[in-house]
C-alpha cells in the first residue's frame, strides 16, 4: 500500500492532493521552490523540501532534484499534479526505474498520446473520428500548402508537441498560409523545443466537450461524463460545465463510447481526458488526450460524487476499480470558473502581488479548490490561476443562480482578478441559454463594455 507521496506540483492542485492523501491516511511530502515557501500547500503537507530557485526550470522541472527529494524523504509515489512534469514520459519512466510509482499512466501511453499525431492514429484505427487533416507533421512548405488546399481552407496549424494552446495558427488561404506555417514553427520551437507541426480542418464555433475517462490496470475503463469547456481565451479554458447543455443522451452516448475506446486503443490507465470538438450538427472529432488530472476535474467530481484524486491512488496501487459504468450516476449539474489574477478589463494583463482580505464564497453547493489566503504573495513566476469557483445543483438553472451569488460573494483584494468577469458571463443570455461555442469570448469581449468587469 501507498504510504507516503510526494506531490511534484505547486497551488491549488498541490493542496488538493494533500487533501486526498489526508483522508486516505497517506503522508505527504511538498517540494517547493524558493518563491512559494508561505505556499498553503508547503505548510499543509507532512513535510516539505525545498528543491530550487523560484522559476520553474530551477525547481518544479527538475526531474533530478524531485527524484532525489523522493528517495531522501522514502515516499513511494510522487503525483505530478497537472502542467510541469505531469506530461513528461521520460519523468514518469525515471519514477518507473527507481521502483517510485507514478501516479498517472505508464510512461508507454503518455508518449503514445503526447505526439498529437501518433495519438490521432492510434484513435483512427479504434474507429474514433479524428479532424480530417495531415497524417502527421509536414516539414516541408511546398507540401504543407499542398495538403492545406486538399483539406480545403480554413485550416489550423498546429504543434505536435502542443499544449495550453499555444503554436495554433489559423489561414484562409494560401497567402497566409505561407505566413502562419513559419510563425507557427517558430512559435512550437521557442515554446516545446520542437517546431515540429501538422495541419488540421480549421471547424468553425465549434464546442470543446470532453470525457474524463477512469481506467485501472485490470483492464476496466470507464467514462465519468463529459465536460463543456467552450468558453476559452486564446484557446484556454474559463469555465467548464457537466453535463453539456448542447449534447442529446444519443450523442453523449456515442461520444462517451468512443471515449472509451480511445483510452482502451492507448493501453490507458489512470485518469485521462479524451477532447473532442462537436461542431453545429453534431459530428464530433478526436482533437488530443491529455495523460493526467485536469484543472477542470472538480465538475466531474461534484457530478458524478467521485473523488478522482483518489481514484487515481488507488489505481496507482493496483487497486480494481469498485464500480462499472453502470453505476455511476450523473444527478448534477456543475460549472467552474477560473480565478485568474489577471486584467480582463487590460487585455488580461497578469496581476501578481499581495493579496489584502481574502474571503471565499460558501453556503450550499459551492466549493473552492485555492491556496489563496489573506496576506497571500502571488509570484510571478507561474500561471496566474489563483483558484477555481465550482457550483452545483440539481439543474443547470440552480448552478447558474448559485455561481453568480457565490461570485457576488467572492471578495479578493490588492490584486486584479477575472471575478467581475464572471459575473457579467453569467448574466450573459447567450451563456444563460447555453449557445457558448469557442467563438464565444471573442463575440462577449467585443459587446461588452470592459467597464463592466474592471
Ligand atoms: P492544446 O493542447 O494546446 O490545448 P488542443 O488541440 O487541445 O490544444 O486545442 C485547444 C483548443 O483549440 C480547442 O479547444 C479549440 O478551441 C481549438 N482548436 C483546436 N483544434 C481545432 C480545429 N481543428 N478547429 C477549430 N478549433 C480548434
Amino acid at each position: 500500500m501507498i504510504q507516503k507521496i510526494l506531490i511534484a506540483n505547486r497551488g491549488e492542485i498541490a493542496l488538493r492532493i494533500v487533501r486526498a492523501c489526508r483522508e486516505l491516511g497517506i503522508k505527504t511530502l511538498a517540494v517547493y521552490s524558493e518563491a512559494d515557501v508561505q505556499s498553503l500547500h508547503v505548510q499543509l503537507a507532512d513535510e516539505a523540501i525545498c528543491i530550487g530557485g523560484p522559476k520553474s526550470a530551477d525547481s518544479y522541472l527538475r526531474a533530478d532534484r524531485i527524484i532525489s527529494a523522493a528517495e531522501i524523504a522514502d515516499v513511494d509515489a510522487i503525483h505530478p499534479g497537472y502542467g510541469f512534469l505531469s506530461e513528461n514520459a521520460k519523468f514518469a519512466e525515471q519514477c518507473e526505474s527507481c521502483n517510485i510509482k507514478f501516479i498517472g499512466p505508464k510512461s508507454k501511453s503518455i508518449k503514445m498520446m503526447g505526439d498529437k499525431a501518433v495519438a490521432k492514429d492510434t484513435v483512427r484505427k479504434a474507429g474514433v473520428p479524428i479532424v480530417p487533416g495531415s497524417d502527421g507533421p509536414i516539414e516541408n512548405e511546398t507540401e504543407a500548402v499542398k495538403i492545406a488546399r486538399k483539406i480545403g481552407y480554413p485550416v489550423i496549424i498546429k504543434a505536435v508537441a502542443g499544449g495550453g494552446g499555444r503554436g495554433m495558427r489559423i489561414a484562409h488561404n494560401d497567402i497566409s498560409f505561407a505566413k502562419e506555417y513559419h510563425v507557427a514553427r517558430n512559435e512550437a520551437e521557442k515554446a516545446f523545443g520542437n517546431g515540429a507541426v501538422y495541419i488540421e480542418r480549421y471547424i468553425e464555433k465549434p464546442r470543446h466537450i470532453e470525457f474524463q475517462i477512469l481506467a485501472d490496470s485490470h483492464g476496466k475503463v470507464l467514462h465519468l461524463g463529459e465536460r463543456d469547456c467552450s468558453v476559452q481565451r486564446r484557446h484556454q479554458k474559463l469555465i467548464e460545465e457537466s453535463p453539456s447543455p448542447f449534447l442529446s443522451s444519443d450523442l453523449r452516448k456515442k461520444m462517451g463510447k468512443a471515449a472509451v475506446r480511445a483510452a482502451e486503443a492507448a493501453a490507458y490507465e489512470n485518469a485521462g481526458t479524451i477532447e473532442f470538438l462537436v461542431d453545429a450538427k453534431g459530428n464530433f472529432y478526436f482533437i488530443e488526450m491529455n495523460t493526467r488530472i485536469q484543472v477542470e476535474h472538480p465538475v466531474t467530481e461534484e457530478c458524478t460524487g467521485i473523488d478522482l484524486i483518489k481514484q487515481q491512488i488507488l489505481v496507482a496501487n493496483g487497486e480494481k476499480l469498485s464500480f462499472d459504468q453502470g453505476d455511476i450516476k450523473f444527478e448534477k449539474h456543475a460549472i467552474e470558473c477560473r480565478i485568474n489574477a489577471e486584467d480582463p478589463s487590460r487585455n488580461f494583463a497578469p496581476s501578481p502581488g499581495t493579496i489584502g482580505l481574502y474571503y471565499a464564497p460558501g453556503g450550499h453547493g459551492v466549493r473552492v479548490d485555492s491556496h489563496a489566503y489573506s496576506g497571500y504573495v502571488i509570484p510571478s513566476h507561474y500561471d496566474s490561476m489563483i483558484g477555481k469557483l465550482i457550483c452545483f445543483g440539481t439543474t443547470r438553472k440552480v448552478a447558474l443562480e448559485r455561481i453568480y451569488r457565490a461570485l457576488s460573494e467572492y471578495i479578493i483584494r490588492g490584486v486584479k482578478t477575472t471575478i467581475p468577469l464572471h459575473k457579467a458571463i453569467m448574466a450573459d443570455p447567450v451563456f444563460i441559454e447555453g449557445k457558448a461555442t469557442t467563438a464565444y469570448m471573442e463575440d462577449f469581449m467585443s459587446r461588452t463594455p470592459p467597464d463592466l468587469f474592471s
